[in-house]
């Protein structure tokens, strides 16, 4: 075994031990902590990194490998430091002990995404301690505030310190690159290459506000409610982006079963709980979130509004806006709350040719396939911006039995020991060789 897959899991564990919980309005213990563990780690063996704070606490680690050939695009190897909060009453462990049982290790962060920060370091302790080049400049960066929009992480860099990014043309990131067992002979490897956009909207009924036993032919709770029930209510057609089309004709190529474009559930089931990263991405969805309007039960109140998260897929927005208005109706308008982008790109290219490469190296029964989250990742919303192609890409070979998608933010977060390991040998061909 080599250095790096040896200290992986201890450097996971290590970091998971630093509470780093991001409750989306500051209150928590922000990560420089965690960054600390990062500069440290990269100190013991030579690497001077730069450590920059948006605010107090809010610790972004940021260092880049020159490589051997100038003339190559740089690489961009980020992670976030920061995890969701956890509650301890509801794990069978602490969440931020980082125990190590059954092979696998426990706590927030182990696949959210700590392992991938902990397989980042290794990887770049090895090569720094075998004096190895990579062919071109690998940027590492360890950020912090993904799970709360990014502001004090991958905006405030890509704002304030875009200079540290020079030259890097593509990024892999979080939520792809594990496995999927189909049979012992075969393994899918999901490669995220789009994710879709996002739109909160408000909406909003102007109306004529009155005494609540009067006639009120213009009630803006009347106005509202109608929009938000017919967006609630509308069935949104199967659309196929190029990357969700395939993801299902490798799925069905896969299992040996038909991919039928009506009615693709028979290739869904085969996909167990990982359904859950691409149930959403064969349709736009919108669904209504909140509604606010009046304080008195005789009062009609003058508005009424109400919140839709609306999630669209890559290249059909306008479609998707168009239908939204039709169904919010003249009476109604509408304000995003937030807007973000779909992306997609496509799955070829040398990058995706070495994933590929370094996946069936370490297994050879890896097969990659591209698919679509209905999420999003600091790539979509601040790299996207300078123009980087991002993948989904930490490689993990699973065991069969191991529900992963559950594991994102959920209880008893775990990620086996070996997976890390897996991770490290996959990360370090593609991250030399590339
Ligand atoms: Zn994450």
């Amino acid at each position: 075994m080599t250095p790096a897959e040896n200290e992986v899991a201890d450097l996971c564990v290590e970091l998971i031990k630093v509470d780093s919980s991001n409750y989306g309005d500051d209150s928590g213990p922000g990560e420089r902590a965690a960054a600390e563990v990062v500069l440290a780690r990269l100190a013991e063996v030579g690497i001077e990194a730069t450590y920059l704070e948006s605010a107090p606490g809010r610790g972004n680690v940021i260092t880049r490998v020159e490589g051997a050939d100038p003339s190559l695009p740089a690489l961009l190897v980020h992670g976030h430091l920061d995890v969701v909060p956890a509650n301890a009453a509801d794990w069978s462990v602490d969440p931020f002990a980082g125990e190590v049982r059954d092979g696998y290790i426990w706590g927030r962060g182990a696949v959210d995404m700590k392992d991938m920060d902990a397989m980042m370091l290794a990887v770049l302790r090895q090569l720094t301690r075998d004096g190895r080049r990579p062919r071109r400049d690998l940027v590492f960066a360890w950020l912090a505030d993904e799970e709360a929009g990014g502001n004090f992480g991958a905006k405030y860099l890509t704002k304030h310190h875009p200079g540290l990014f020079e030259g890097v043309t593509e990024a892999i990131s979080e939520v792809g690159g594990y496995s999927l067992e189909v049979d012992p002979s075969l393994r899918l490897y999901l490669i995220e290459t789009a994710q879709k956009g996002l739109a909160w909207m408000k909406l909003i009924a102007d109306g004529t506000a009155g005494h609540g036993s009067m006639l009120n032919a213009d009630n803006a709770v009347t106005e509202v409610a109608k929009a938000v029930a017919r967006i609630g209510a509308h069935d949104w057609p199967l659309t196929y982006t190029p990357t969700v089309r395939r993801f299902l004709s490798e799925i069905a190529d896969a299992y040996g079963l038909p991919f039928d474009e009506d009615d693709p559930k028979a290739l869904l089931d085969r996909l167990g709980p990982l359904v859950r990263f691409v149930g959403a991405t064969l349709r736009h969805t919108a669904n209504p979130t909140q509604l606010d309007a009046g304080y008195k039960s005789n009062v009609i109140p003058g508005q009424a509004t109400a919140v839709v998260d609306g999630r669209f897929l890559p290249g059909f927005e306008d479609e998707f806006f168009a239908t939204v208005d039709e169904l919010i109706g003249p009476k109604v308008r509408r304000e995003f709350v937030h807007h973000d982008i779909a992306l997609e790109t496509t799955f070829d290219g040398a990058l995706v040719e070495s994933m590929i490469e370094a996946l069936k190296a370490e297994d050879p029964s890896a097969r990659a396939i591209p698919y679509c989250m209905s999420g999003g990742t600091d790539n979509k919303t601040f790299f996207a911006d300078l123009n980087v192609r991002g993948f989904g890409f930490v490689p993990l070979r699973l065991p069969a039995e191991l529900d992963f998608a559950s594991m994102f933010h959920g209880v008893d977060e775990r990620v086996p020991v070996e997976a890390l390991q897996f991770g490290v040998r996959v990360l370090d061909r593609l991250l030399l060789n590339y």
